[in-house]
């Protein structure tokens, strides 16, 4: 059974947070002088000169609407990094506990893992791009804290299968992370609507991709009122700033261009897929459940040369275990991919 009281590092479970002017007078007023701000205002046009809401109230509220998730079960961070860093920091003693993430995957997850000093267990990922169930659970010893799943997974680009995230969740005694930060691009179903089934679930989302929000950094963790409330215990008092919150209320009322883009991306991807395998040095495409794809060639470091010296940026992922041979390549604007696949007429 999963207990979280068992699974918290001690430090956090007595962890008196830092409890600021905004925690403790929550009401309204009409002389603030409690923060030592600048009661004169801020330098720039729009006021910037009192602190932001350390819970981002507004912003959750409208995310609760969107994503159907009540905001107490929803966690915003500086990006889906500070997410991920949190969850070491929250569950994980250094040098003692590990955590097990399933490569090829999102690079974000070990280094985490090495800033604080958490053993990692790698258990690839199948031929086929999927979970190694009984390499996982010969992986899991009684010091195993968090499991990473990337679904879209980064840099493969297919949705992992559902049963096996749920055979994962209801068997084991840790926490399943499942980063959704492509979900908006995929046919499959969000794990955000399970969080009443699992108290082992935390789900990660971001601003950053289908939102085009990746300057703001704002990323989302969903889970259980109690995970939450140790997120929030954990995390610096004022971690998404005013203008972030301010802006990604703003965008957050314009789903419609985004749900636009969303389809017109797809349509490019699959654009892309067809203009692609015409060339001779593309030796596979992997379907693709995301914003990009990943392209095996028949040299990934000279076709990546070749194309920087087009000015033409992809992500070379040839040293990458399981991906030799490969080039992830985000689907870009009609114009962008047009000049991609020009270009790549001109290579041989
Ligand atoms: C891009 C990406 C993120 C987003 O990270 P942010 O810090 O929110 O920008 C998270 N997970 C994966 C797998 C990604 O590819």
């Amino acid at each position: 059974m999963f207990d979280l009281n068992k699974i918290i590092r001690p430090n956090i479970k007595n962890l008196k947070p830092y409890s600021s002017a905004r925690d403790e007078f929550k009401g309204e007023a009409s002389v603030y002088l409690d923060a030592n701000e600048n009661a004169f205002g801020s330098p720039l046009p729009q006021a910037f000169h009192r602190y932001p809401d350390p819970l981002q109230y507004k912003v959750k509220m409208r995310l609760s609407e969107i994503k159907g998730v009540p905001a107490r079960n929803i966690f915003l961070g500086n990006g889906s990094d500070e997410a991920i860093d949190i969850l070491f920091r929250s569950f994980c003693n250094p040098g003692v506990d590990n955590v097990i993430i399933v490569p090829p995957t999102y690079g974000m997850y070990e280094v985490s893992a090495n800033i604080n000093d958490v053993q990692l267990k790698k258990v690839n990922l199948t031929d086929e791009y999927q979970l190694n169930l009984e390499g996982i659970a010969e992986a899991i010893d009684k010091n195993t804290k968090l499991i990473f799943i990337c679904s879209p997974n980064n840099p493969t680009g297919n949705s992992i299968n559902r049963e096996d995230i749920e055979t994962i969740l209801a068997n084991f005694n840790g926490i399943v992370v499942i980063d959704e930060a492509y979900i908006n691009y995929s046919r499959q179903k969000s794990f955000i609507q399970e969080l009443t089934e699992y108290a082992n679930l935390v789900v990660l989302q971001t601003l950053s991709k289908a939102w085009g929000l990746a300057g703001l950094r704002v990323g989302m963790a969903f889970a259980s009122e109690e995970i939450i409330e140790v997120f929030n215990r954990v995390k610096p008092p004022y971690n998404i700033n005013e203008a972030s919150q301010t802006l990604a209320l703003e965008a957050l009322n314009n789903t419609e261009q985004v749900n636009a883009w969303i389809k017109e991306t797809l349509k490019e991807r699959d654009h892309l897929v067809l203009s692609l395998k015409n060339f001779d040095f593309v030796l596979d495409i992997y379907p693709s459940d995301a914003n990009f794809i990943l392209v095996k060639t028949t040299d990934a470091n000279k076709i990546y040369e070749f194309l920087v010296n087009q000015g033409i940026i992809v992500r070379n992922r040839n040293k990458v275990e399981l991906c030799e041979g490969c080039l992830r390549i985000t689907v870009g604007t009609p114009l962008e991919n047009e000049m991609l696949i020009n270009s790549l007429k001109a290579y041989n």
